[in-house]
Order: structure tokens, then C-alpha cells, then sequence
């Protein structure tokens, strides 16, 4: 995600903050700052243990029958909270803007047959 109008020392405290309700286990991954004013950021959020707090769960297979798998991205609930931590910056995530204190939005990401909410694919309750 894109984030503008923050500085890293924004980002570290957002993280400081989502980390202390998913244990610790939140991490920046391919942090880059994208403007000589440090203003500007790309960064994504992945999780340390795949089965630990926060981490997003891919449920296809189990449409299939088969078992979900644990994935080192950070869940829908992780991404709300960390925007939510930066008031004042622009998040630009998958071609949507997000500003933070904006109500979250839920997403299907499985399909018309099989629906699978965003805020579903995690063990976060
Ligand atoms: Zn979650």
C-alpha cells in the first residue's frame, strides 16, 4: 500500500500500536520511502508466525473440501486497525483510498458461487 502525508516515524508507531493487540507478531515487509520529503511510502504488512494473531487464512480450498492455508500476509482486520493508527495519511491499497477513521469496508474475495469475505479469511473474533 501507498501511504502519503505520514513519516516513517508515523508508520513505526502505527505498527507499535497494531502490534500490541495481535501480540507482537505484525512486521513491515519491502518498506520504501518514495519521496525525498519522506512523506510518501510504500509498505506491506505480513505477519511473523503464519499461525499466530493477525494472519490472513486463504479458505478456497476448503470449498473443495480441502484445508485452509496460513499465509504470511497480515489479515483485513490488522490492515484496518494500522489505517485507523495513521490519522491524517492517504492509504492507497488495490486501486481503493482509505483515509484513516474511515469505516472499514468488507470485501468478497471468493466469488458469486462461493463468497468469501475479507474479514472471514483469519482467526481473529
Ligand atoms: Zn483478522
Amino acid at each position: 500500500m501507498i501511504l502519503s502525508n505520514c513519516t516513517k516515524d508515523d508508520i513505526d508507531g502505527a505498527l507499535d500500536s497494531v502490534n500490541q493487540k495481535y501480540k507482537g507478531n505484525i512486521r513491515l515487509n519491502n518498506y520504501q520511502q518514495l519521496s525525498g520529503t519522506g512523506l510518501r511510502h510504500r509498505v506491506t504488512l505480513r505477519v511473523i508466525d503464519s499461525k499466530g494473531e493477525g494472519a490472513h487464512i486463504s479458505r478456497h480450498m476448503e470449498i473443495f473440501g480441502g484445508k485452509p492455508r496460513h499465509t504470511t500476509s497480515a489479515c483485513w482486520h490488522v490492515h484496518g486497525h494500522f489505517i485507523d493508527a495513521l490519522y491524517g495519511t492517504k492509504i492507497t491499497s488495490g486501486g481503493r483510498v482509505f483515509n484513516a477513521g474511515d469505516m472499514w469496508s468488507d470485501f468478497n474475495a471468493g466469488s458469486v458461487m462461493f463468497p468469501l469475505y475479507a474479514s472471514d479469511s483469519c482467526n481473529c473474533t
